[in-house]
């Protein structure tokens, strides 16, 4: 295929430009039987990229918007038009964040066809929808204050506690399980799985060898780094661990000339020199870490060596998270010690009796 608009940035070639912002709800072909649409979403990360398959006699969709009336009103204008009033027969969710699987439940009723994602998603996913409506648990207090949330940090947590259902519409009670190298048939072709982890527990990509097209989900996004974090109910996680081993057995599996589709920004080729920048990133960010506790310090106040930007009440959320999963990362490699002082707050400091091996980070 020839690209009008290639554009070369840090490494990455971008067939449809770095900044390619299609029309919102208007598929652009990227390979035969296969088309991106863009969807745009209220918020600081202002849209998602979703992919319609052609499939025999109706269309298999991979990822599906937030569950708002724009996003519906969207899919109502692809069922009339473009996708000419074939049916979708498979709704396949990469993962479950609500960006990804909004909208999966309402596709999978109107067109009595099944969701597909892997076990761990589907169940996790259920398991927070079910928080709605909930209080926010002592679980989840004690872990925040941990990190040095102040009170009114708390509250504004207490608050905002059961947000992720209020944009997912109910999930199908059933769903049909992807797992790790199995195999597809999507139009005729094999697409096959590769899971990743450490962004969500059990992440999805989709390879298609003939097309040399990989959809990524959020396991490998072109500018941003995907979120990696610490969440209350799994305070003890090393995600950073698992989405180092996972993008690294992507790279070795995956060959480096694919069009890499995004869930968020712009089709690229270059997949080894992204996992590359992301798995380097990381290693910076946990020696940066590990440098800056010289002496003994809580989560909250950590963010100057991996941020570099100011955290203010809208991103301390997912600041916290990440921050911790850095702290967790060095943790469980014993090259920090954390304490806990008498009013329960947890302070870290390096371990000055290990010596970490020398570029150890990726030897898991
Ligand atoms: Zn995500
Ligand atoms: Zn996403």
């Amino acid at each position: 295929m020839h690209y009008e608009n290639m554009e070369l940035y840090r490494g990455l070639q971008y067939p449809f430009g770095r900044k390619a912002n299609p029309p919102a709800g208007e598929p652009q072909k990227i390979a035969e039987g296969v088309y991106w649409v863009r969807f745009p979403m209220p918020m600081s990360l202002d849209h998602i990229n979703l992919w319609l398959l052609e499939d025999g006699d109706g269309w298999t969709v991979v990822d599906t918007c937030l569950a708002l009336p724009e996003a519906r009103e969207i899919w109502e204008s692809l069922f009339d038009g473009f996708m000419g009033g074939k049916p979708i027969t498979r709704v396949i969710c990469t993962h479950m964040h609500p960006d990804h699987v909004g909208l999966a439940g309402w596709l999978c009723e109107r067109f009595g066809c099944d969701l597909w994602m892997s076990r761990a998603e589907y169940l996790m996913c259920r398991s927070l929808v079910a928080d709605t409506g909930r209080a926010a648990p002592q679980a989840a207090l004690d872990f925040y204050r941990r990190a040095g949330y102040t009170d009114e940090q708390l509250e504004h947590y207490k608050k905002r506690f059961g947000f992720f259902g209020k944009a997912v519409s109910p999930l199908p009670d059933r769903y049909r399980r992807l797992s790790d190298l199995e195999t597809l048939v999507i139009g005729g072709r094999y697409w096959q799985l590769m899971e990743g982890s450490g962004h969500s527990p059990e992440h999805i990509c989709l390879y298609c060898p003939a097309l040399k097209l990989l959809i990524s989900g959020d396991q490998v996004l072109p500018r941003i780094t995907p979120n990696v974090s610490v969440f209350p109910t799994e305070p003890e996680g090393d995600p950073l661990k698992v989405w180092l081993r996972t993008s690294a057995r992507l790279r070795e599996r995956l060959p480096e000339d694919l069009l890499v589709l995004p869930s968020h920004e712009a089709p690229f080729v270059g997949l080894h020199t992204r996992l590359s920048q992301l798995l380097e990133g990381h290693k910076n960010d946990l020696n940066a870490l590990f440098d800056y506790l010289e002496e003994p310090r809580r989560a909250v106040d950590c963010f100057p060596p991996l941020f570099n930007r100011e955290i203010d009440g809208g991103s301390l959320g997912l600041a916290t998270g990440e921050t911790l999963a850095h702290l967790n990362c060095l943790l469980w490699r014993r090259r920090i010690r954390r304490t806990e002082d008498e009013d329960g707050i947890y302070w870290y400091v390096q371990e000055p009796d290990t010596v970490a091996p020398a570029d150890g980070f990726l030897a898991h």
